[in-house]
This record gives structure tokens, C-alpha cells and sequence, in this order.
């Protein structure tokens, strides 16, 4: 069996007993990248003269890792080299972790498919001609093919657990402030995280061990409370939440998330209904709200400092515009703009603010519901299947993130957990949320889920469908 199939706590124990060394691991994986990666394109880069050392992890390409490119999936940042690691790549390597290839991704984060990359689409492994979602996909593409072990993407508004769930991976999103920003290029920095794309919850849970904690490089970060772990699922107080604020979810997806439901009630759960129709209003909130902060972000990359710089210019003014219409691309140039105006004159209080107060009401709405249950389960994603468009740029994929942002706008541990196949074949996911801090015992709740069902741990095939 190809050491690539072995989930990362697995691969951990056999080093650790030397039942393999780093080399067989790397040169498995090695051999798999080179299998699947002309159907997946799930890399932007991968290192030319590897060095194995301890386990292999594949990093999102807006993650910092010293010395290696880091493109944010964009022309402007093609030729980008990072000076320094993120918090959560310098926990990696103190624990015996490599980085090994940096993943695709929609250019900066802003996207739902991997289609808005500069530089290639990745494919579902499960059916090449669908999305692996995004904007993870690549990592999540990896993982699931098993050219990765486990990975590190970030979530904004989904973008771990929307291409986790699609790819048929767990994806865990932790509260906001648990694991360090450092090195984590900003697109909306009050929504965002770096999260884990892994196999099993227990890789999840294994790796978040290491790159949680309070750091001084972010003043966000804190140490996670202990909150006393449920001995099993007996008891637990399941929150189902009501979709019909939102459209309609695919059937595979409505049915699995009633399955688990009634499974849960079998193994001794107390199950309700949650109605929270305020979460409604929850995509325009986070579009708004996550805009308006890339503008502010993005600013930074002018031509001046690093990054593209247009080659003709007659003026300062005129070396800003032309680098910055050169080295973004479509979407990207939309948020900001888009940014812009909600936070211009005249507009600020009718958008901005307006939305700044639903994000605090639908906050305290699950604030609440969670002094009355422990998990709330939904939908991940609307559909299992999500095709390449030529505009991947509709309002309706926008809509479907209406699962998704809710925890990122009240900041709550989100994990995104593979169940079934649906009918042809593809991944169907469900999602657990729980109150802010709770990130272990959410984990830890996730694990007995995973165990009811036997485990999905499933390495996809790549199938040209
Ligand atoms: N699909 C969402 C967006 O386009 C989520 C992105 C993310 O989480 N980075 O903004």
C-alpha cells in the first residue's frame, strides 16, 4: 500500500517507531503527484530539490513560507518570494513538519471554484470535469487524491469547508482568534483563519494542536479555554438548522443532513429544530462587510513595494493604475471596487454600518441558540456538484456561501465533515458549528460522528468524468 493512502497521525506513529522514514513518504508522494497532478492541477509550485524531513504538509499559496514563492493565486504576486514563515508554518517545522507545495486558489481568496486563479483551474478529483470548490481547492483536491497527506487552507467565507466538503475531506474553520493571521495574506482580516483540509477529524484535530495558540504577531490570537469534553454522543444537544431561509439544497444533501439528524436521536442525542431567519440576510452582510476590507487590504500592492509593477508608466498616478489593472485580476478588481463604494461618502452608513449591525444581530442570534444546544448541523454547500461556468462570477455563487459565513461573521468553530456519496458518485458533506472557543470539544464531538459512520477516509481515484 502507498504510504500516500496513510492519514498524517498514522504516518506520525511509523515514524516515530520507525516503521518508515521520511524519504519513503516524500517518494510515495512524489510518485502520486506525478500520477495525478496533470488531471488536478491542484499546485502552483511545488519544490524542485526536496528535503524529507518529518511529515510532508501542502500550503495554501497565500500562506508564508520562507524563501518560497507565495502568489495568492495572482499575476501580481507571480514572481513573489517570502521572506518569512507564517506563525502557523513555524509551529509546523518546530514539530517535525515540511512544507511540500504551495496549492491553487482563487486569486487572493475571492472565489468559490479555483477558476479565478491566475495561473491554472484545479479539477475535483472525484469528476475532473467539476469544481473542487474553492477558494482551497487546491488543497483540498490534493488531500482528497491523496497528492497531499493533509493541508492548510484559509477561510474567509468558506473556503475550507465548502471545497473540503465538494472534495469529500474534512474541513475544519476554527474560531476566530485561535490560530495566529501571521503570514496569512489579509483579504478580510475580521472574518478570517487559516484551517485545516485533512482525511480524518483526528489528523484535524492532531495539526491544530500545533498551530493554535496565542501569538505576538497577531493581537487576535488567545489561548483556547478548556471546556469539558461530552464522553459521547449521548446527551448532546443537536441544534438542526432550519434552511428555509435560504433556496433550495440538492435532495442527496437535505436527505443526508436528515439521516444524520435521526441517527444522532438513535445513539441517544437530543435533537431540535433551529430557526434562525435572520441568517438570510447573511451572504449580503459578509459580501459588504469582506469587501470593504479587501479594498483596504489590497491597497497595499501598488507597484512600489513588491509584487508586479507595470513596465510603462508616465507618472506615479498613472505606475498605480496601470500595475493594479495589469496585476489583478477580474473578481478581484470587482471586490474592490465594490469595497470602495460602501465605504464612500454617502454610502458608508446605508451599507457599511447597515451591515456591520446585522453582523452583530445574527452574531447574538447564534449566541443564543447555543446557550440551548451544543452543535448546530446544516448543509455545507447547496449543491455536491459544482460545474466550471465561463462567468464564474454570478450572484448566485455568492448565494451559495449562505451555509458557510455565518460562522465567519460571529467567529465560530465550523467543521465541514464527508458522510456519503451522493447518487453519481460525488462527495456529500455536513457541517457542524458550535460556540466561539469551543474548538476542541467541536473536534472532539466531529470524531464521534466520524466514528458512527465508520469513517470516510476514502483517497479519490481521479476519475475523468
Ligand atoms: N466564496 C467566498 C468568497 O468568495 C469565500 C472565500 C473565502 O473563504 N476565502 O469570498
Amino acid at each position: 500500500m502507498g504510504l500516500f493512502r496513510k492519514t498524517a497521525t498514522e504516518l506520525i506513529d511509523m515514524l516515530g517507531k520507525k516503521l518508515c522514514s521520511p524519504e519513503e513518504i516524500l517518494s510515495s508522494l512524489k510518485k502520486r503527484i506525478a500520477e495525478t497532478e496533470p488531471y488536478t492541477k491542484a499546485y502552483i509550485t511545488l519544490p524542485e530539490g526536496p528535503i524529507a524531513d518529518g511529515l510532508p504538509v501542502a500550503v495554501k499559496d497565500n500562506i508564508a513560507v520562507r524563501c518560497q514563492k507565495m502568489t495568492c493565486g495572482s499575476k501580481m504576486l507571480a514572481d513573489y518570494i517570502s521572506p518569512y514563515d507564517a506563525t502557523a508554518v513555524r509551529k509546523m517545522a518546530e514539530n517535525g513538519m515540511t512544507v511540500y507545495g504551495k496549492t491553487n486558489m482563487d486569486e487572493f481568496a475571492m472565489g468559490s471554484t479555483c477558476q479565478n486563479s491566475y495561473f491554472q483551474t484545479t479539477c475535483n478529483p472525484w469528476g475532473t470535469s467539476f469544481s473542487p470548490g474553492g477558494s482551497s481547492g487546491g488543497s483540498a483536491a490534493a488531500v482528497a487524491c491523496g497528492s497531499a497527506i493533509i493541508a492548510l487552507g484559509s477561510d474567509t467565507g468558506g473556503s475550507v469547508r465548502q471545497p473540503a466538503a465538494l472534495c469529500g475531506c474534512v474541513g475544519f474553520k476554527p474560531s476566530y482568534g485561535a490560530v495566529s493571521r501571521y503570514g496569512l495574506t489579509a483579504f478580510a482580516s475580521s472574518l478570517e483563519q487559516i484551517g485545516i483540509i485533512s482525511r480524518t477529524v483526528a489528523d484535524s484535530s492532531m495539526l491544530m494542536d500545533i498551530i493554535s495558540g496565542k501569538d505576538t504577531h497577531d493581537a487576535t490570537t488567545c489561548e483556547l479555554p478548556l471546556y469539558e469534553i461530552p464522553a459521547g454522543l449521548n446527551g448532546l444537544r443537536i441544534g438542526v438548522l432550519d434552511t428555509s431561509f435560504s433556496r433550495s439544497v440538492e435532495a442527496d444533501i437535505a436527505q443526508a443532513v436528515s439521516d444524520l439528524a435521526k441517527l444522532l436521536e438513535k445513539n441517544g442525542a437530543v435533537v431540535s429544530t433551529i430557526s434562525i431567519p435572520e441568517l438570510k440576510y447573511s451572504v449580503n452582510t459578509y459580501y459588504i462587510i469582506s469587501s470593504a476590507e479587501a479594498s483596504s487590504n489590497l491597497s497595499r500592492f501598488d507597484g512600489v513595494r513588491y509584487g508586479h509593477r507595470a513596465a510603462e508608466y508616465s507618472d506615479i498616478e498613472e505606475m498605480y493604475e496601470r500595475t493594479r489593472s495589469e496585476g489583478f485580476g477580474k473578481e478581484v478588481k470587482r471586490r474592490i471596487m465594490l469595497g470602495s463604494f460602501v465605504l464612500s461618502e454617502g454610502y458608508y452608513d446605508s451599507y457599511y454600518m447597515k451591515a456591520m449591525s446585522t453582523r452583530k444581530l445574527i452574531s447574538r442570534k447564534l449566541d443564543e441558540c447555543f446557550a440551548n444546544c451544543d452543535v448546530i448541523i446544516s448543509p455545507v454547500y447547496p449543491v455536491s456538484r459544482l460545474g466550471f461556468s465561463n462567468s464564474s462570477l454570478s450572484r448566485s455563487l455568492y448565494d451559495a456561501d449562505m451555509f458557510t459565513v455565518p460562522a465567519n461573521l460571529a467567529g465560530l468553530p465550523a467543521i465541514s465533515l464527508p458522510v456519503s456519496l451522493s447518487a453519481d458518485g460525488m462527495p456529500v458533506g455536513i457541517q457542524l458549528m458550535s460556540a466561539r472557543y469551543t474548538d476542541h470539544r467541536l473536534l472532539r464531538i466531529a470524531g464521534y460522528i466520524e466514528k458512527m459512520y465508520g469513517g470516510f477516509n476514502r483517497i479519490a481515484e481521479v476519475k475523468c468524468r
